[in-house]
This record gives structure tokens, sequence and C-alpha cells, in this order.
């Protein structure tokens, strides 16, 4: 069932590092948070850090903030951060009154860099880029001094000023913490604290051009924020030496402390924000909202409900080794969520004519289809029964093999919420294909039922009434890749599957659909959870496959 696994509060080495701090008083009231860079969509990896940061708070009473991490101009915008506030918000998650950005602290992260400066713990450098990323050295060579690192305090203020007042183009110089040019950690290799850059912010405008690097930026804003868990991923644990010595030579009002734990990761899934970049600029796909895209978006617009994928961050849990987790995973989560309550409906997504020859012409008359066998409270709605039918062309063989059940000549099967049709004959068209079934049906099984002599059949299909089914799009997504690993052999792109989408146009769905809300999930019988897109109309709906009935990629694979 879809809610075992939230049901209880989870457990896992973060919560158990929280519960510690607040049973030992060394904390009082949790405050984590959610530190998102702008610079694109939330992916199915944020979503794991969103349960988690605002899962914690919520467990503990505590807090999470959202804080948008906007440091470098040059890649971030408004739209990305409108986005990630409504993923977040879709999620499931409330910030409340916690909205902050890294922003907001550019004057005292700038006051905080003249205090390092002041103190000799930092440098103006006007080494060149590929200059200096040759001094600082390799993981088995020690970097060089630069020689700017021994300017004195007063010539750094001032250079630094004048960084700010702009005096100087992009890249002429940077402000460089003095730490350790030869230590066994890159990340104390006198990291940039400041670069300048002459771009218009979407929050600060044109006020500033120079703006702190990601490290100087994230652990300042904690200790601002008061944050008591500063959680991310495994990738940062080189940068925590750093974190914690920049804390402690600030002034800083808190004294925060990071913890890792491992990313996440996706067979057939690529979760990175400068690959999916590139898939959504150089067109491979229609959006960041394109339903293959592993964005919380693009799986929305896709049909997976936001129980569906806080269901599957569950599963997952939350570890300290980095592993992968079989897509499947995540389907199965999808299928979980949505089968208690997704409405059954009907629709033909390859229609093949039937017609029942002892049906009257012109004659309709009106059954009635149970909206979800588990749930009665979903009640029933009407479905129209006529001469003319469509059903699946998969679901008719001339010369079927020994096993095949559903339609053949000669052969009764249930329409559901139907009748027993049997197959007397076929017609084609001039190249030999079969265009149209030629059955009879059973008026003593109305409703499917079955015939007072008890006669069974083995198969129950699904079909629609010609007249008045409602011609639709359906599009059928697979994975992006086709690879469970893309980028292993180094050209990400050249692992892009060319097959992800399949437009099927000369489909059907029953009058009910025509109305379906967007977004909204349902079960075509049979074939797959499905909801409708945006881009469909009443008269001409389009509906995506969220999730097949069961793992049929697996198999088709092998
Ligand atoms: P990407 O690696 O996709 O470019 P990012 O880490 O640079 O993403 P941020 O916006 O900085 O993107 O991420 C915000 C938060 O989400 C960070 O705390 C980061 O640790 C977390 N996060 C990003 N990717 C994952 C992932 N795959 N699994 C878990 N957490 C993630
Ligand atoms: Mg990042």
């Amino acid at each position: 069932m879809a809610d075992t696994a939230t049901s209880e509060p989870p457990r896992d080495f973060i919560r158990d590092i929280v519960q510690a701090d607040v049973d030992a008083g060394r904390v009082t009231g949790v405050v984590t948070r959610f530190p998102p860079e702008p610079n694109g969509f939330l992916h199915l990896g944020h979503a794991k850090s969103i349960c988690l940061n605002f899962g914690v708070a919520r467990e503990f009473g505590g807090k999470c903030h959202l804080r948008f991490d906007d440091t470098n101009p040059v890649k971030e915008e408004q739209a990305f951060i409108d986005a990630i506030q409504r993923d977040v918000k879709w999620l499931g998650f409330d910030w409340g009154d916690n909205l902050f950005h890294a922003s907001d602290y550019f004057e005292q992260l700038y006051a905080w860099a003249e205090h390092l400066i002041e103190g000799g713990f930092a440098y103006v450098d006007d080494t060149p880029p590929e200059q200096m990323r040759a001094q600082r050295g390799t993981l088995t060579e020690p970097g060089q001094n630069s020689p700017f690192r021994y300017r004195s305090v007063e010539e750094n203020q001032a250079l630094f000023r004048d960084m700010r007042a702009g005096k100087f183009p992009n890249g002429a110089r940077v402000l460089r913490a003095k730490i350790d040019m030869a230590s066994g950690n890159m990340n104390l290799r006198d990291p940039v604290l400041y670069r300048i850059l002459h771009a218009t912010h979407p929050r600060t405008g044109d006020a500033w051009c120079i703006y702190p690097t990601y490290d100087f930026a994230h652990g300042q804003s904690d200790a601002i924020e008061g944050i008591t868990h500063s959680v991310c991923t495994l990738e940062f644990e080189d940068h925590k030496p750093l974190y914690d010595w920049l804390i402690e030579h600030l002034p800083v009002p808190a004294r925060p402390r990071q913890y890792e734990f491992a990313r996440l990761n996706i067979t057939y899934t690529v979760l990175s924000k400068r690959i999916l970049t590139t898939l959504v600029r150089d067109g491979h796909v229609s959006g960041w909202d394109d339903p293959r895209m592993p964005t919380l978006a693009g799986i929305r617009r896709r049909g997976v409900p936001a129980a569906a994928l806080r269901e599957f961050v569950g599963r997952v849990g939350v570890a300290r080794a980095n592993s992968t987790v079989d897509v499947q995973m995540f389907d199965a989560a999808v299928r979980d969520t949505l089968n208690p309550s997704a409405p059954r409906r009907m629709a033909v997504l390859r229609p093949l004519k039937l017609i029942i020859e002892n049906y009257p012409e012109g004659q309709t008359e009106t059954l009635e289809a149970i909206n979800h066998p588990d749930v009665p409270e979903q009640g029933t709605r009407p479905i129209t029964f006529s001469r003319e039918l469509y059903v699946e062309q998969d679901d008719f063989m001339e010369n079927p093999p020994r096993k095949f059940y559903r339609l053949s000549p000669g052969k009764e099967v249930r329409l559901r919420y139907g009748y027993y049709v049997t197959c007397r004959s076929v017609e084609k068209d001039a190249d030999g294909n079969v265009v149209a079934l030629r059955c009879t049906y059973d008026p003593e099984t109305k409703g499917g039922n079955a015939p007072p002599d008890g006669r069974k059949v083995q198969a129950t299909l699904h079909w629609l009434s010609a007249a008045d089914a409602v011609p639709a799009e359906i599009r059928l997504y697979s994975h992006l890749f086709n690879r469970p690993d893309p980028g292993a052999d180094g050209d990400v792109m050249a692992d892009l599957a060319p097959d992800s989408l399949e437009v099927l146009t000369g489909c059907f769905v029953e009058p009910a659909l025509a109305s379906a809300a967007v977004g909204e999930a349902v079960q075509f019988e049979r074939t797959g959870y499905f909801c409708a897109d945006p881009d469909g109309t009443a008269e001409r709906p389009v509906f995506n496959r969220t999730v097949g009935l069961r793992d049929s990629y697996a198999k088709a694979k092998g």
C-alpha cells in the first residue's frame, strides 16, 4: 500500500544525529535548509534532499528554510526561482516565512571578507586563471604560493574595495583565503572567496560586480540563519574543513555543522543540472517539463503525483554510501500510489473496428462501468454499446499461437461491462491488412456476465463505441537514455535513446475522458496509468502515459 513507508517516521543516520543532538541538549529547535542554486529546475535528486531536510524539520518540530544559493548571476534566472518554489510546494512542503537568499547576505559577507583581510587571512590575487590552476598542485603534489600572497593588509583592503567598486574587468583578480597551499585537501589551498562578475543579478541587479563563491557564501549563510544541521551530499565532504575553517575565523552568530549523505542516482537517468540544461538548450526534449525529464516539473506533467515521489524517496532511504537505485523502483512506487485511487477508464490506443452483425443498425444502449474495482465509493459511469466498436489491434490475431486467448476467427471473448462477442470473419484492405472484425454478440451476456449455459471465455477486452469515442493523441514515453549508466563511456549525449517518445495519433478514449483534468491520473484498463496533458483540448485530448501496468521494459530488454 502507498502509505506504509511514510506512515511511521523514517530512521536513518541523519535523524539519529539530530535525535542525539536534541537528547543531549546541544540543539534546541532544529533548523535545516534546502539550498538550491536557481540555475535550473529541480530533479529527483533534489526531491530526496527536500524530503530529508523538510522531513527532519517536521519530525523534530523545527523549521526548514528554503534558501536560494544565488551567487552566480551568469547562470541564474527568475524563472528558475519561480519554478523551484512551485515544485517544492507541489512536493508537499512549506517553508512558511523562511524564504531566504544568499544574496540577502551580500553586504554581511562582504564585511566578513574584509574581516579576513584585516586578520591576514585573505588576499587579493592577480594571477591569471590558468596559472592559478597550475599553481594549485595535484592530489599528490603540493601547490605553490602565489606571489601575491604576501601583499600587505592595506594593499589587500584597497584592492578589494576597488574590486567592489568595479575598477577591474571580469577575471582580473580574485580574493582568496590564506590557508595552506600544501594541504592534502585541495579545498584548503587558498580557495577563492570572491570573483569579479560584471553581471546583472536577478535580485540585486547591478549593485554588485563581485560575487562570493559557494564555499564562502554557504556556511556563513547557514550561520546567519541559525541552521543547526546543514545537510548536503557527499561531494561536499571535502569542503567541510573549509566550511569549519571559515566559521572559526569569522565572527559568525552561530556554529552550524555540516553532515553529508549519499546523493540519489537512478539507472537510465541523468541527475545533473548541467546535462539536463544541455538537453533543454539543444532541443533533445521539449523543455524542462518534458515528461521524459527527471525534473519534478516533467514528472508532474507525466502524471506522477507528489505522494508517489515521497513514497519513492522514503523507500530509497538515506545512507552514507553512494549507490544507484533501479528505475523500476520509481515506477513501482508510482504504480503503488496510483493503483488504490486512479479511476478506471477505457481507451483504445491502436484501434481496430469490430462490427457486430446481429446488433441492429442505429441501436445503442447504455451500460454501466465500474470506476474502481476496489473503491465502491467511486461509483459507476454510463458507457454506450452499439453495433460498431473499437478494440485494440493487439487483441486480435488471424493465425494465433496456441496460448493466444483473445480475438481470432471463431473465438469468443468478453467485452468488459459489455457482452460476449465471437469473431466470425475479417475484412481486409487491398494490401491484405485486417481493417475490421465481423462478430456476433450474445444478448444473454449483458454487462459481460456469463450466459445461462455457464459458458466461459478466457479473455476480457476493453473497447469503445465507435460513434461516441473521442479521438485523442497518446504519448508513450520510455527512458531518455538507452543504457543504465548514461555517460559511462564518456559521452552522455551518445547514450540518448532515439525512440524515447512515441506519439500515437489515431487513438480513441471514452467520452468521460474528454473532460479529464490536466495532471489527474487515470488507469486505462489493461494499458497503464495516464493523465491529460495541457497540450490537449476537449475536442482532442492528449494523454501522457505515466507508467505501464507492469514493467514491460525490463522484459523487453531481457
Ligand atoms: P546538480 O548536481 O544536479 O548540478 P546541484 O547539487 O549543483 O545539482 P543545487 O541546486 O546546488 O544543485 O542542489 C541543491 C541541494 O540539492 C544541494 O544540497 C544538493 O546536495 C542536493 N542535491 C542535488 N542533487 C542531488 C541528488 N542527486 N541527490 C540528493 N541530493 C541532491
Ligand atoms: Mg550545487
